[in-house]
């Protein structure tokens, strides 16, 4: 599959240590919390490779992984989080905005979302900085095994119908890292962005 066998290569603090580019660029970004780190792991079938410090006040990284068809997983550092001062949210936030805005080999975009919280403001933010580039942004809704069934299905059509003005370049799916649900979906998605 895709995801597995996905190699940690390095580790960047500011966006002028970020590697040359080299190979297509798959980024993952979301609210600090939302289950990017476990939504990783999971398609990676690999249960520590995005290991996330939750120290308050913790630098975070952008983390870049090889995938075996040559692309890379670019795990980027999870927004919002409360307990940090407000300098060093902002700090992340613009690294994010630089990253959104200007990295040339970046080819879509998984937005993890608590699908029980989706489309935060910074949710938004993140899709407003990327939708200039005309590339595609994927929203995992994750943590659905947290919902019923009619509410998963309710926070999905609501999620879709948010995002319908923007065509087809935003997709929307629900996930689930704990039951393993819909990882094939993310899977088919990104491996049409690569031309697989
Ligand atoms: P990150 O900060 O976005 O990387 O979030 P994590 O992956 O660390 O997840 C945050 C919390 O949500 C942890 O306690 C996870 O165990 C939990 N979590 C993540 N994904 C799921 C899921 O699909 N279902 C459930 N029930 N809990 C989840």
């Amino acid at each position: 599959s895709l995801f597995r066998n996905a190699k940690f290569e390095i580790s960047i603090a500011k966006p002028g240590d970020l590697p040359v580019p080299d190979g297509a660029e798959i980024a993952f970004a979301g609210r600090s919390n939302a289950g990017k780190s476990s939504a990783i792991n999971t398609l990676a079938d690999h249960t520590r490779l995005a290991y996330v410090s939750k120290t308050p006040g913790r630098t975070q990284l952008i983390n870049f992984f090889r995938l075996d068809c040559g692309a890379v997983l670019v795990d980027l550092p999870g927004y919002g989080y409360a307990k940090v001062p407000e300098a060093i949210r902002r700090q992340w936030v613009s690294l994010l905005e630089n990253y959104l805005r200007r990295r040339e080999n970046l080819v879509g975009l998984v937005l993890i979302m608590d699908s029980r919280h989706p489309l935060t403001p910074l949710d938004r933010q993140m899709i407003d900085w990327f939708l200039p580039s005309g590339r595609p942004i994927h929203v995992l809704l994750t943590k659905a095994d947290k919902l019923t069934r009619n509410e998963a299905a309710a926070t999905l059509a609501a999620v879709r119908r948010e995002v319908a003005p923007m065509g087809a370049q935003v997709t929307v799916q629900l996930f689930s890292s704990l039951k393993k649900v819909g990882a094939e979906e993310v899977e088919h998605t990104v491996a049409g962005w690569l031309n697989l």
